[in-house]
């Protein structure tokens, strides 16, 4: 969602002639924009805005500002924090920055657009007026062009109603409201015309979507249908889904479309009971279990994701146990496991005693992690040997880091009766690309800029927990020419603004279902 904002964020600054910079000494507007699922990823705004309190001194004129979440659940208290932040802007009115940084320019005083501290039925009310400046935003998004248009994020649903005791997002992203299924639509067809070949549908609890249209209740299951029978896009993906909303028509139409790729991302939590009432997720472990059952059924191939949170109040050893217990029985393909952190003003930081030592969530978040590992290499390394169609994103890390090391002339870390060889290893990293397949699962494979954009067969060679290594065996269709490979094209997913728009964000699905 972030990653969202940060782009819808990037149009408005292009609009008012700014242009991105990563030279952070010389920009006019710095802003960050900040995630408070957890604490660490506060310390580090706070951190990365004490570095630039001696950059605003010397240039007094260049505008610091904080948006998202941070902003709306610090409201004015991180002016004491961060005295030299001139702007705040909570993720509900990012319709409102550049009337914020026009008043910061015009009467060099500190401005703030937060939701207040209104009641949530009052906030409703408000909301609703507000609602149609948010929908402007979305639909004025500047769309990117050549090798970033590739993969886009279409945002289908605002805020969250759940409250889940340990999150903070129906706080700071306010009340659930999705947004009317043409304009979705609308959107995904520019992108596509625009190149986009895979588009993400987006929301806090995506499946929970529903719109009134012409009387009638359009669900997210009738949504995905219609966005897949847009012209141009292959892949359609969405995230993130709240287990207990779930609705089997979306099975049928994931069933159905062969362009919804079969891919799940369904946050658990928890495996025991007694935790998962604590945080208040209204479903059972043995419900979520059914779910994914009903998933395999649908869509035998289906590749399931799944978040975790471990050491939240009172979870005992045995709790940990079902946790274990439940991610060995589904077998995912990959799974994020986040260490609990207490959220100011959640019903847990009022009502539940963190008590779980920080060393026994370290340890409980390595457990399952390696719990984890195994299955994901077991699961990969049944795959050698199957042709995967890949979607080429670009180089892989690897290869852009060789490519560096090579341009730099730095020499191969072997010794030098081995020169020769490193600088070939060198050359082969160099040319590595990176994809992803139906189930989002990353594959790695020799290749050159002409495929980057392009959907490939790969024959699966090796596995790691997280990767698959293979060789490409043909082209299931060619890159299209808005967003074919420039020269050193890195990856394509979505970004922020360069050191203008630093993302400060603990994970783009951190917050989410
Ligand atoms: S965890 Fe997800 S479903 Fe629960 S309140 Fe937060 S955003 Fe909503």
């Amino acid at each position: 969602m972030n990653v969202l904002d940060s782009e819808l964020v990037d149009g408005q600054l292009r609009a008012l002639g700014l242009a991105p910079t990563d030279q952070m000494t010389g920009a006019d507007v710095i802003l960050f924009n900040t995630c408070s699922v957890r604490q660490h990823a506060e310390d580090k705004v706070l951190s990365r805005l004490g570095q630039l309190r001696r950059l605003k001194s010397r240039r007094p004129h260049t505008v610091v500002g904080v948006i998202g979440c941070m902003a709306e659940r610090e409201k004015e208290g991180l002016f004491a924090k961060a005295p030299h932040v001139d702007l705040l802007c909570g993720p509900g009115e990012l319709n409102r920055l550049p009337g914020l940084l026009q008043e910061v320019w015009e009467r060099h005083e500190r401005v703030t657009a937060l939701a207040g501290s209104l009641s949530r039925r009052t906030e409703v009310l408000a909301r609703a007026m507000e609602y149609d400046s948010l929908e402007a935003l979305d639909l004025s998004r500047a769309p990117q062009t050549g090798p970033a248009a590739l993969q886009s994020y279409i945002r289908v649903q605002r805020g969250c109603d759940k409250f889940c005791t340990y999150c903070v997002v129906p706080f700071t992203r306010g009340p659930e409201r999705s947004r009317p299924a043409a304009h979705i639509v609308a959107e995904a067809r520019m992108l596509a015309e625009r190149g986009c070949r895979e588009v993400t549908l987006l929301g806090q609890t995506v499946n929970s979507y529903v719109q009134q249209e012409a009387g009638r209740a359009v669900r997210f299951a009738e949504l995905l249908e219609r966005v897949q029978a847009v012209e141009g896009l292959d892949r359609i993906r969405f995230v993130t889904s709240f287990p207990a909303d779930w609705d089997e028509d979306i099975f049928r139409v994931m069933r159905d479309y062969p362009r919804i790729m079969p891919y799940l991302h369904i946050p658990a939590q928890s495996g025991s009971d007694a935790v998962l009432r604590r945080m208040r997720r209204t479903y059972t472990a043995a419900d979520y279990l059914r779910l994914m059952d009903t998933a395999r059924r649908y869509v035998p191939h289906v590749a399931l994701a799944g978040d975790f949170i471990v050491g939240f109040c009172g979870e005992t050893e045995a709790d940990f146990r079902r946790t274990c217990e439940l991610v060995e029985r589904v077998e995912y393909n990959t799974i994020f496991v986040f260490k609990y952190s207490n959220r100011p003003a959640t019903a847990a930081d009022r009502n539940l005693a963190d008590d779980v030592p920080t060393e026994v969530k370290i340890a409980r978040n390595r457990e399952l992690l390696a719990v984890q590992s195994g299955i994901g290499l077991r699961r990969r390394r049944a795959m050698i040997g199957q042709r995967v169609e890949v979607l080429v994103e670009g180089y892989s890390k690897v290869a852009r880091q060789a490519q560096a090391a090579l341009a730099r002339g730095d020499a191969p870390l072997v010794q030098e009766s081995e020169q020769d060889r490193g600088a070939e290893i060198s050359r082969t990293r160099a040319a590595q690309l990176v994809g992803r397949s139906p189930g989002d699962l990353i594959v790695v494979f020799p290749g050159g800029p002409e495929l980057i954009g392009g959907i490939v067969t790969v024959r699966v060679e090796e596995a790691t927990p997280l990767t698959l290594l293979g060789q490409v065996e043909g082209v299931v269709s060619p890159p299209r020419a808005a967003a074919a490979a420039e020269p050193g094209a890195s990856s394509v997913r979505a970004a922020g603004a360069g050191l203008s728009l630093p993302l400060l964000s603990a994970s783009p699905d951190a917050c989410a279902g």
